[in-house]
């Protein structure tokens, strides 16, 4: 699953695989003026061009003589971030077995050389809209509609592959679990629709700060966002609360019903694990859950740390 979907203004990417520079000067003749063409002369070359340009297709050729295309097809979907790209089989071998098998390795057509520009172009758009279509799905899946972050969905399924690699690596794994402060009180004063525009505009200023490579911002539900940070203590994660809280200070939305601050302003709890602990990630969600409600409960507009996600008394700032 990747967090990125292609913007449809962009041109699509193609990958084009073959050991025979020719039938690679072919396929860019044929799709220059539609796509950007990128090209792998050899198994290695393109899964290293797949992971660094993620292409929104790749022709792949069957038979090259290091990693055969087939292995280099299976490999792609065995990685969740190229799992989606549409690999299409471009073979000289015409017999039903080598065509069964590579549909089988999970290439989504199998064209036969020597190529008809018109079927080769065909197929490529049907599988590039095809693609599109299962982006859009996606996006709708795991995007949150209102204000464009990730969804609950979306972060269950990251929460659990970030807590997986931390352990793996033996890193640190930090959470904070933030909600903004009267916000049933300043929808019933501004409306439904002021109250929209002041989760995206949150939205917006979190996901706006500065992030390391694994940081994730989501909607974790109703005025409730979270933000995962990926090898990353507890000392990193209150410097990144203490901007988060300073981010929505600089919104300046005024807020008709706080009695904390005449702005909207956010409370933040903060848990983070100790490398290599053996523990859930559930335990280290309720951790920061809990010091979510500890700071509600010392005055709202604060953050709330735990040392260890095993659950120690949170301290408050000052
Ligand atoms: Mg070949």
């Amino acid at each position: 699953m990747r967090a990125e979907y292609s913007s449809p203004t962009a041109m699509p990417k193609l990958l084009v695989v073959d050991d025979q520079p020719l039938f690679i000067q072919t396929m860019h003749e044929i799709f220059r003026d539609q796509y950007e063409i990128f090209m792998a002369r050899n198994g290695e070359q393109a899964l290293a061009q797949a992971g660094r340009l993620c292409p929104d297709l790749i022709l792949l050729d069957l038979n090259m003589p290091d990693i055969s295309g087939m292995e280099v097809c299976q490999r792609l979907k065995q990685n969740p971030a190229l799992a989606d790209i549409p690999v299409l089989f471009v073979t000289a071998e015409e017999d039903f077995e080598s065509e069964s098998l590579a549909l089988e390795a999970g290439g989504a057509d199998y064209i036969t050389k020597p190529v008809n520009p018109a079927v080769v172009r065909a197929r490529v758009r049907t599988h590039l809209t095809l693609k599109a279509q299962a982006d859009q799905l996606r996006a709708l899946a795991y995007l949150d509609g209102l204000t464009g972050v990730a969804n609950r969905r979306y972060f269950d399924q990251h929460l659990d592959a970030e807590w997986a690699r931390s352990q793996r690596h033996h890193m640190p794994l930090s959470l904070i679990l933030l909600d903004i402060d009267f916000f049933k009180t300043y929808n019933d004063h501004l409306g439904h629709i002021a109250g929209d525009q002041c989760l995206k505009a949150v939205a917006g200023a979190l996901q706006a700060l500065p992030k390391r490579g694994h940081d994730f911002v989501a909607r974790y539900g109703g005025e409730e966002f979270v933000v995962l940070l990926a090898d990353c203590d507890l000392p990193c994660a209150l410097r990144k609360a203490a901007a988060l809280q300073e981010a929505v200070a600089q919104l300046a939305i005024q807020h008709p019903a706080s009695t904390v601050s005449e702005l909207v302003t956010i409370s933040l709890g903060v848990a983070s694990t100790v490398a290599g602990a053996a523990h859930t990630a559930g335990e280290l969600l309720d951790a920061a859950d809990r010091q979510l409600y500890a700071a509600k409960q010392a005055g709202r507009n604060r953050i709330s740390p735990a040392a260890d996600h095993a659950g120690t008394a949170g301290s408050t700032p000052p």
